[in-house]
């Protein structure tokens, strides 16, 4: 026997139901599930996404049997609704539709009144005693047929309805007669012989099946692709067809379709919000071609439909326990749904829709946090213009805010241009367009935000862009744009290709010009609530790594718990420091060098003392010198044509004294190159850096030191509690540390007595190198605190230069699988992390308590974390923009570990 690959649903019962959206794909799981619930939806039947499978396997051949099913199931669909299938007397229309399990808003192909031709329209102007209807349904079968399933281009037809509009001096189709749909049925007729040079199909039975065959061959054409690229879905799912019962939203005033989401998907706000159309079909809402109507309006308009919608919704977010995005249709005041989904929504939504839920004990707080992705967090953290940008520059337009950020950016009006002006050219460019197509996705992509001149809140623009997290303003109605002329006006200002152009998809203000950009702070009170259950589950700490007061302080706001790293030699490079550490470096007098390290003590001493005041009462990592020397002195290739200019200026000096000048200019740059010369290594990051300093240079770190225990003991007597940690660096055998740590600890205690403070300090190393890591045992005798440097660690781990890597092969590796990923960027689970879960075990055999954590990118990235708190550490470290991240990303670890999964 065939495989069953036909599931009917419809009148209050169905073969399927929500969970099975592998097979069915998620429109037509949901249209079961909705069925099995009594809601109303069209009868109707999904045809497999393994016929689909099978179907592209082999070369376009329908499955054996699957036909058979299928017209078994009209059959049901016959004696469900009391309409049959070409039967002019009495004609059933279907609609042909895809989903794939994923939903893909607008990428796969739909068409609509199939099973119309010449007698059936005549039948349908007998039975409903409209004619206008009638054809308006055909000429859209004729249309939607010709584009989707014969692969006609729209702009024929489009041509000539524009036509038509023209004589008629109307703006909308829906004002066309039916003398007008007539004529125009005939032509897009004749659109199809001379375009796909065969007559347009009468057989409703033919239609279906080329209807069919071209949805599944749409899983494969170039914009789904593109489009399952850049939303990283799988390529090899396929698509379901769903063949429904068409129900008219077209059948006059008393007839509407629509979209709606159960709450406010920029904002999250718990409000049934949406937009229709009286006297409209499908597409004709999302394609932003026709002004929309709120969905506020229904409440008048049709008080009953509205009330038994509203409570349809509820029920619909009850049940999936989520925010649904719903389509719908209102046949002569009978209420119909088409679909439901997970709504699409914002970050910010997705926080207050996850808090709120929770709250209303649709789900659990552990659920609430397991449903916002931890990117999604980043979002937050999206630019914004700054009060004085916007302050100094006037709105020129205004539309809805629909995918919250600022964006600026020149202009481009087509997305083919917009991608290469990005791709090739690295320009920032918005893409402005009267509204958006699923053909446009590429330009959405790579612009950095999207403006429209018409569409709703459910727009293609409104929704791709909220997927991909792009600021976005649409349905700006004052933008005139002329996409031929390749420039728009709004009222008298000209704006052409190219031109700067800023739009703020938080308040839906658009301006001309360049407007600067600043990150904001995330004060949201949904996101705070959920960042505090979060952090009930988490085990996890969350450090940050910080150089300078004022990141620290970011830091803290953002929920940081201490420092994970402070490095110590930005702050040799700040200009007016510079000179003293290079004479620190090239000196050959141990007198001079004591004084220019003596010197740098004080500027140390404050930077240190602002850090422990921005982290009162929290620990604070300081890592002890790192770089090789040679990256704060002027580079070697410099010098030597310095030294050359010199030599050339001599020979041309004019007087004794000028020479005498580029005499001692000479002798100093030639001393700068000796030592510079001296201090060349072949392998530098092998080199003379981290502890290997301290050994060699131990009064630099002994300053260092004593600028860290100075700090602390000052700012404890402001009444401030300083922790410091002090982290030596690059350790790969254990008498490193103890040379150093004996050194250290002795300036310590000496600062520590002078002042008649006490510092409550730990001495602690990182572990970058496998020896180190290998040796933990011996290297916790001396050491207090672990830190896994895992940048390093991974670069001596696997023998890569980070540095190159991102360039050079390992791009190469990553293309072709060699790699599973970048180790830079997440961990390497079988190997580096291996080598740190021995570290740690090995570590704590020789010192239970010790404090163990990783600083380094790999603090901030989600899947990393998720291994560090498998790995038992204690925290891990990242920037202060990924804290939050980090918090979230540490619950969901905990949870996961115990078991609780996002069933959504
Ligand atoms: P998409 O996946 O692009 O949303 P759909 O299959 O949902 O495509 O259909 C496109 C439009 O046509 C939607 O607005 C939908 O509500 C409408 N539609 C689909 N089937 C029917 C039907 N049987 N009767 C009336 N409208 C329909
Ligand atoms: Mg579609
Ligand atoms: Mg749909």
């Amino acid at each position: 026997m065939a495989n069953k690959n036909v599931y009917s649903f419809g009148g209050g019962k169905a073969d399927g139901k929500a969970a099975m959206k592998n097979l069915l794909g998620g429109k037509g799981a949901n249209l079961a599930e909705m069925s099995n619930l009594g809601i109303p939806v069209p009868a109707g039947f999904t045809i497999t996404t393994e016929a689909c499978n099978s179907y592209l396997a082999h070369g376009g051949e329908l499955p054996s049997g699957l036909w058979e099913q299928v017209l078994a199931a009209l059959r049901t669909m016959e004696q469900e609704t009391g309409k049959r299938f070409g039967d002019p007397s009495n004609p059933l229309l279907v609609s042909c539709r895809s989903g794939a399990k994923f939903s893909m808003p607008g990428m796969m192909d739909t068409v609509l009144d199939i099973g119309l031709n010449d007698e059936v329209t005549e039948g349908m102007i007998k039975l409903t005693g409209n004619e206008r209807f009638a054809f308006d349904s055909y000429r859209r079968l004729i249309q939607m047929f010709g584009t989707v399933v014969l692969g006609i281009r729209d702009e024929p037809f489009e041509d000539v309805l524009a036509r038509h509009r023209e004589n008629r001096g109307v703006e909308s189709d829906a004002d066309l007669t039916e003398d007008d749909l007539r004529s125009i049925v005939a032509k897009f007729k004749d659109i199809v012989r001379r375009h796909a040079r065969i007559e347009f199909p009468s057989d409703a039975e033919d239609q279906l099946r080329m209807a069919t065959r071209a949805v599944f061959d749409s899983w494969n054409g170039k914009r789904a692709r593109d489009y399952r690229q850049a939303a990283n879905i799988p390529h090899d799912l396929g698509t379901a067809v769903n063949v429904v019962t068409m129900v008219y939203g077209n059948l006059g005033e008393g007839s509407a379709t629509g979209v709606a989401m159960s709450r406010n998907a920029t904002t999250g706000e718990n409000l049934l919000e949406g937009d229709y159309l009286t006297n409209a079909q499908g597409e004709d809402v999302v394609a932003g071609t026709r002004p929309t109507k709120p969905l506020e309006e229904l409440k008048a308009e049709m008080p009953a439909v509205y009330e038994q919608f509203e409570g349809i919704a509820r029920r619909l977010e009850k049940h999936y326990r989520e925010m649904q995005d719903m389509e719908f249709t209102v046949e002569r005041g009978e209420l119909w749904i088409l679909q439901t989904r997970t709504g699409k929504r914002t970050a910010q939504a997705a926080v207050r829709i996850a808090v709120e839920l929770a709250e209303q004990g649709l789900i659990t707080r552990e659920e609430a946090v397991l449903r916002v992705a931890p990117e999604q967090i980043e979002f937050f953290l999206h630019p914004q213009f700054s009060a004085a940008a916007k302050a100094g520059h006037e709105v020129i337009a205004r539309g809805l805010n629909v995918s919250p950020g600022a964006a600026t950016g020149v202009v481009a009006f087509d997305p083919d241009l917009a991608a290469r002006w990005v791709e090739q050219d690295g320009r920032a460019v918005l893409l402005v367009r009267p509204e958006t197509r699923p053909d446009d996705v590429h330009g959405m992509l790579a612009a950095r935000g999207i403006l429209t001149s018409s569409g709703g809140r459910t727009s293609h623009a409104a929704l791709v862009a909220r997927q991909f997290g792009k600021p976005a303003v649409v349905g700006a109605s004052q933008l005139d744009i002329d996409v031929g002329a390749r420039s728009m006006m709004v009222d008298d200002l000209e704006i052409k290709e190219g031109d700067w152009l800023s739009i703020d998809g938080t308040t839906g203000e658009v301006f001309a010009g360049e407007l600067e950009t600043v990150v904001p702070d995330i004060e949201d009170e949904w996101l705070s609530r959920l960042m505090g259950w979060a952090d009930e589950f988490r085990r996890l700490g969350v450090r940050a790594n910080a150089d300078y007061p004022d990141d620290a302080a970011r830091a803290r706001k953002y929920g940081a718990e201490g420092i994970g790293l402070c490095r110590t030699e930005h702050m040799f490079f700040e200009t007016e420091r510079l000179p003293t550490v290079q004479r620190m470096i090239t000196t050959r007098s141990p007198a001079e060098r004591r004084e220019a390290v003596d010197s740098l003590l004080p500027f140390q001493r404050e930077d240190f003392a602002g850090l422990f005041r921005a982290m009162d009462g929290l620990p604070v990592i300081i890592r002890l010198i790192d770089p090789p020397l040679h990256e704060f002195l002027p580079s070697f290739e410099e010098l030597t044509r310095e030294l050359a200019d010199l030599q050339i200026r001599i020979t041309n000096a004019g007087s004794l004294d000028e020479v005498e000048g580029i005499t001692a200019k000479l002798s100093e740059t030639r001393s700068m190159l000796d030592r510079v010369g001296s201090l060349r290594e072949q392998n530098p990051m092998l080199g003379l850096r981290g502890v290997r300093l301290g050994i060699l240079i131990p009064e630099l770190t002994r300053m260092q030191v004593r600028a860290v225990i100075e700090a602390a003991c000052e700012v404890s007597r402001e009444g401030h509690e300083a922790i410091p940690e002090i982290m030596i660096p690059l350790t790969s055998h254990v008498n490193e540390l103890r040379r150093q740590r004996e050194v250290l600890e002795e300036e310590a205690r000496a600062v520590m007595e002078e002042q008649g403070v006490e510092v409550a300090y730990q001495f602690g190393t990182m572990i970058e190198v496998p020896r180190a890591a290998l040796t933990a045992r011996q290297i916790a005798e001396y050491a207090e605190f672990l830190s896994f440097g895992t940048n390093d660690l991974t670069q001596t781990t696997f023998a890569m230069s980070r540095d190159d890597a991102e360039s050079g092969f390992l791009v190469r590796y990553i293309q072709d699988g060699i790699l599973p990923n970048n180790p830079f960027a997440t961990l390497d689970e079988d190997g580096v992390a291996k080598i740190m879960s021995f570290a740690v075990t090995e570590a704590r055999e020789t010192r239970p308590t010790i404090e163990t954590g990783v600083c380094g990118e790999h603090g901030g990235d989600p899947a990393s974390i998720a291994i560090c708190d498998r790995l038992g550490l204690d925290y891990v470290s990242c920037s202060p923009y990924r804290v939050p991240i980090a918090r979230l990303s540490a619950a969901q670890s905990a949870l996961r570990a115990r078991g609780d999964e996002n069933p959504a």
